[in-house]
């Protein structure tokens, strides 16, 4: 950002001082408003995401041919919907605050094959591309069924073709070893802040990986250039992707489904409050805007970042979106949750939000190995640092003087007991033990 100061930038919103000087902080977006005014405007619908869910279902097939961990779900990559009251305890307890919701966890941490939420739109837009390139071949038609398409003709076709993508990690596990089980040839290309075992695991799925020094932003610049270089390969844009927005949509309509089941009511005096890790913006984004088109303005989403790369912070407390970064108002963009390890937000899904999102909460990547500790101690369940942002939205949010006024103004406070309150947690499950124990001891 030439144009615009630093002080200029810090005085567009009176939170961003305090995030420019690092601080943990709690922002009510001023811009949201009525979900029944926002979402006929918007560029894409409750309908792109009944396709995008019909299309996993086509696929669902092949998806449990190919990875049998998936059968019991009949090939539906799925996670749990879980109430945790002794980590409510635990962290009522360890805060000293009493919280009046809810709390259950969304186990995106432990979604098939990725062990991520990346497994929600990473695997999506590889397999539309998949059937498109499948269609265009004459391999299926969309009434046939998809397991044809692990047939070794189906897997030679795929293998002329290639898929890259930029990734802190988590996005290329996800894009890697999908691509791969499809019969793609597959690049990924690696921030600094990737985990080495990320790295080594693609590898095992015979992926290549290049690695830069660079943040995330360069991985995907370099990545992007390589791509477009070979008319046989498809790049996977985090940043600007719709598709695999609407594969995290997705969610949001399973999530409708497992809470009924768990007779869980969600209404006007039922609310549900939701806070998601974000990095680049896509995956909140996607489910966000999913929840947002189930449950209109029952739902409370907040976004939950680290307090030295709040991107998608800056782009909205600015409006400046794509064209600002953590950077330009001072801070690192370095910290300990690789998937968050972003810089400067999506332009794509940060004008999305800008009239869906209840707010953001930021938190200090120490916090994060306390409470996976606390968790892991209380009910067993071990998160990457990363997706343990997502309990900054329980402690901190209605404890703050910004989150005690959005109680107020949109009468939350009556009905917060009886509200449910999702953690959504992001990652986790293939954290090899190895790295587990080192989570363990930091920052003790
Ligand atoms: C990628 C990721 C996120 C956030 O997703 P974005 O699309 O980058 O915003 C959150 N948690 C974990 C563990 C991730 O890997």
């Amino acid at each position: 950002m030439q144009s615009v100061s630093r002080n200029e930038l810090l005085a567009k919103d009176p939170v961003l001082p305090r995030v420019a000087a690092g601080e943990e902080v709690v922002w009510i977006n001023p811009k949201r408003r009525p979900s029944c005014e926002v979402l006929p405007s918007l560029p894409l619908g409750i309908a792109d995401i009944l396709d995008a869910e019909a299309r996993l279902r086509r696929f669902a097939p092949f998806i449990r041919l190919r990875f049998p961990e998936t059968e019991s779900n009949g090939g539906l990559i799925e996670s749990p919907l879980t109430s945790i009251p002794a980590m409510q305890a635990a962290l009522e307890a360890r805060h000293g605050i009493a919280i009046p919701e809810t709390l259950l966890l969304k186990q995106d941490s432990h979604l098939a094959i990725a062990g991520s939420v990346k497994a929600r739109g990473g695997i999506y837009e590889v397999l539309k591309h998949t059937e498109e390139l499948a269609l265009q071949h004459g391999l299926i038609t969309l009434s046939d069924d998809y397991s044809r398409l692990a047939a070794p003709e189906a897997r030679a076709l795929f293998s002329r073709f290639t898929v890259q993508v930029g990734s802190t990690g988590n996005l290329g596990l996800s894009i890697g070893i999908a691509s791969a089980a499809v019969g793609y040839r597959v690049i990924v290309h690696m921030s600094a802040d990737a985990r080495a075992w990320k790295k080594a695991l693609l590898r095992r799925h015979g992926v290549t990986v290049l690695e830069y020094e660079a943040d995330y932003g360069e991985a995907v610049k370099e990545g992007r250039a390589r791509s477009d270089a070979d008319p046989n390969s498809y790049f996977i844009d985090d940043e600007n992707s719709k598709d695999l927005f609407l594969g995290y949509a997705v969610a949001a309509l399973r999530l409708k489904n497992q809470l009924a089941e768990r007779q869980i009511i969600v209404d006007e005096i039922h609310p549900l409050i939701v806070t998601i890790p974000c990095g680049v913006g896509g995956a909140p984004g996607g489910i966000t805007f999913g929840l947002k088109q189930v449950f209109g303005d029952d739902v409370h989403c907040f976004f939950a970042e680290p307090t030295q790369a709040p991107c998608m912070l800056a782009g909205m407390a600015t409006g400046l979106h794509s064209a600002v970064c953590v950077q330009d108002l001072g801070l690192s963009g370095v910290t300990e949750a690789d998937g968050l390890a972003v810089a400067r937000p999506s332009g794509f899904v940060g004008s999305i939000m800008e009239p869906l999102l209840s707010g953001e909460v930021t938190v200090r990547d120490e916090q994060l190995y306390r409470w996976m500790r606390l968790l892991e101690g209380s009910e067993g369940l071990f998160l990457e640092p990363s997706a343990c942002t997502a309990f900054c939205g329980v402690t901190d949010l209605w404890q703050s003087e910004p989150g005690k006024a959005y109680l107020k103004q949109t009468g939350l406070q009556d009905c917060l007991a009886q509200a449910a309150h999702i953690a959504w947690a992001t990652g986790g499950a293939l954290v090899p033990e190895i790295e587990r124990e080192k989570y363990r001891v930091a920052y003790l």
